[in-house]
Formats: C-alpha cells, sequence, structure tokens
C-alpha cells in the first residue's frame, strides 16, 4: 500500500509503507473511504514543527471496517465508522468525564492519509453510522473525525448559550464550524473574524451575523462596537498564535468564556494580565469522540453539512498538492480520496 510521508518542510511523499495489520485484539482495520490534510498538518509541513525522521501523516478518517481483533465488540466488518484522532477506551476516567482525547490508554492516530489504517481500542474510539452513507454525505461525515468535532468543543468550552454573543477568532476549517456550532447551539450574535471573502462567505452561510476584517487593536475597538462595548460572552479561539490567543482575551467580556482549540505555538500568559481579566479558559485536544454520536445524527438527518469546508478534491496520490494549496491558502480544506 502506499501512504503519506513527510520528510522534510514542503516535501510531502506518497510511496510505499507497509500494509497495517491486527497487532492488538482491541485494535480494527479500517478502509479508507475519505481522508484529508488538517490546519495542523501545516504546523510540521511550513517547520513550525521539526521533523527528525520521514514522518507518516494524517489523523482524520472515515470508511469501512475491513477486520477487527478477537476483543473488538462494538464495530464489525461491512460498517460505515468514523473515529476520533485520538483513541479512547471510554472506560477509564478521564473518559467517563468526557475527556475521551486525554483517555489513560490514548493513542494518536498518525497514518491516516493511507487507503487503510489500524485504529487501536476500536470499541471506544470507533462510532458506526446506521447504514453506509451516500457518496455525497461522505465529506461531512469525515468533517466529523476532527474540524467539526473540534469547533463543536470550542463553541461548548466557550460555553455558548442561546442568544449569547460570540466571536470567532480564527477563519480555518475549525473556525468556520465553530461558527456553524454556536448557531446550532443558538448563539444570538455570532462575529466571525476573516479577511478572506470566501472565507467569509461560508462563515455567513454558517450563521455568523457579521464580519470583522480588522486586526489587532482595530479588531479589538470593532468587537467592542459590536457587543455594545461591553465583550463577547464566548470566544472561539481557533488558531494557537500568540496574537490570536490575545484577541480571544481581548474580546472576552469579564466573567466570559474562551475555548481555545488552535493548538499553541508561541502562546505565553502573562498571570497578572490574565488575573484581571475575569475570563474562563478552556480548551485542548477536543475530545471529539464524546460528541460523535450526536454529530453524526445531525449529520444523518441533514441538519448540518459540515462537509462545506472541504473546497478542493484531489485523488489521494496528489496529497502533497492539498498541502500546497491549503499552505498558500489556495484551498480551506483538502479532501483526499484513495
Ligand atoms: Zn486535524
Ligand atoms: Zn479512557
Amino acid at each position: 500500500m502506499k501512504g503519506t510521508v513527510l520528510y522534510a518542510p514542503g516535501d510531502v511523499r506518497f510511496e510505499e509503507r507497509p500494509e497495517p495489520k491486527i497487532i492488538k485484539p482491541t485494535d480494527a482495520i479500517v478502509r479508507i473511504s475519505v481522508t484529508c490534510v488538517c490546519g495542523s498538518d501545516l504546523w510540521p509541513y511550513r517547520g513550525a514543527n521539526p521533523i527528525t525522521q520521514p514522518t507518516p501523516m494524517g489523523h482524520e478518517y472515515c470508511g469501512i471496517v475491513e477486520e477487527v481483533g478477537s476483543a473488538v465488540k462494538a464495530v464489525r466488518p461491512g460498517q460505515f465508522v468514523i473515529g476520533s484522532f485520538a483513541t479512547s477506551d471510554n472506560t477509564c476516567p478521564h473518559c467517563r468525564y468526557g475527556y475521551r482525547s486525554s483517555c489513560e490508554h490514548r493513542e494518536w492516530i498518525t497514518t491516516a492519509q493511507a487507503p487503510q489504517l489500524r485504529v487501536p481500542l476500536a470499541d471506544g474510539t470507533l462510532v458506526a453510522t446506521p447504514d453506509v452513507p451516500p457518496d455525497e454525505m461522505l465529506p461531512s461525515m469525515l468533517a466529523l473525525s476532527d474540524v467539526m468535532g473540534t469547533g463543536w468543543f470550542a463553541a461548548y468550552a466557550a460555553n455558548v448559550k442561546p442568544g449569547g454573543t460570540v466571536v470567532v477568532v480564527g477563519d480555518g476549517a475549525v473556525g468556520l464550524l465553530g461558527v456553524l456550532s454556536a448557531r446550532q447551539m443558538g448563539a444570538g450574535q455570532i462575529i466571525a473574524m476573516s479577511r478572506h471573502e470566501s472565507r467569509q462567505k461560508l462563515a455567513r452561510e454558517f450563521g455568523a451575523t457579521d464580519i470583522v476584517a480588522e486586526r489587532g487593536e482595530e479588531a479589538a475597538v470593532r468587537i467592542k462596537e459590536l457587543t455594545k462595548g461591553i465583550g463577547a460572552d464566548s470566544v472561539l479561539e481557533c488558531v494557537g498564535t500568540p496574537e490570536s490567543m490575545m484577541q480571544a482575551i481581548g474580546s472576552t467580556r469579564p466573567g466570559g468564556h474562551i475555548g481555545y482549540v488552535g493548538v499553541p505555538h508561541g502562546v505565553e500568559l502573562k498571570g497578572e494580565k490574565l488575573f484581571y481579566t475575569h475570563v474562563h479558559l478552556h480548551g485542548g485536544p477536543a475530545p471529539v469522540r464524546r460528541f460523535l454520536p450526536e454529530l453524526i445524527d445531525l449529520v444523518w438527518k441533514g441538519k448540518i453539512n459540515p462537509g462545506k469546508v472541504f473546497d478542493l478534491t484531489l485523488p489521494l496520490d496528489q496529497v502533497a498538492e492539498g498541502y500546497r494549496a491549503m499552505d498558500e491558502r489556495r484551498a480551506i480544506k483538502a479532501l483526499l480520496r484513495p
């Protein structure tokens, strides 16, 4: 089988890789229907994370179960399944509290940009859909594997409530789906921060009521104006840079909540400054698995269509072009078909 391997910044190859096999009785092998490039894949691609050896890539996936280990009970061959990028047993204390991406037995999925994938802890990690979804539903099902679940968690962590005011920092796939999540949770005002026309358009389609194209100080002033001088109840931080984090803190009203899901790169917070803001901070790698049954149901019934964030579809063997297009911001998110 061939799979995606990152060799160095900008150097993505699609090359011969060992076929995945059942290693533990709790494993499953999934035949990937669709996979994709993640915004977080761009960190190493751009050299922000060091690459010490050729690194297989990919953590967003859905597909058909091909084989299961002897201990797997919840899924069976032939079912269409979606899993999180973090595996979970669903039985340890952290899982039971809902933080399945902090499972005591967590492993990260790292080889999903390939035709086949081994999923450890299959019973806890994978969720089967009611039936094999039609082809046009695949992008939305795939989005649940990470970006939609992460946007949803950002909104949940930011305590989005019916009628509340929301600011979304970041117009990547996660930010855009944070807008969709806030709308679904009943937010009254949703301010999306974006300076790209196509992304602004999708943000509006997903439920944004206002767009702020300014950055930094000017953006802070604009958001104050839009929230009657108060600041937002809920702010979703979906980038992970020092600027985006400060933007989020500066947009939140005293007593408001920030859900931060952008993987921090160089973010440092001054305790004293934070102290006087009165904000709640809640974030981390999204416990996507917790939300999968509910989100699958919403997609299955046609109530949400998060797959709209995929604006580029490529055959899997052209994965390198997917990275390039996202790096150059020619594409929001690249879907890959094996
Ligand atoms: Zn991802
Ligand atoms: Zn666990």
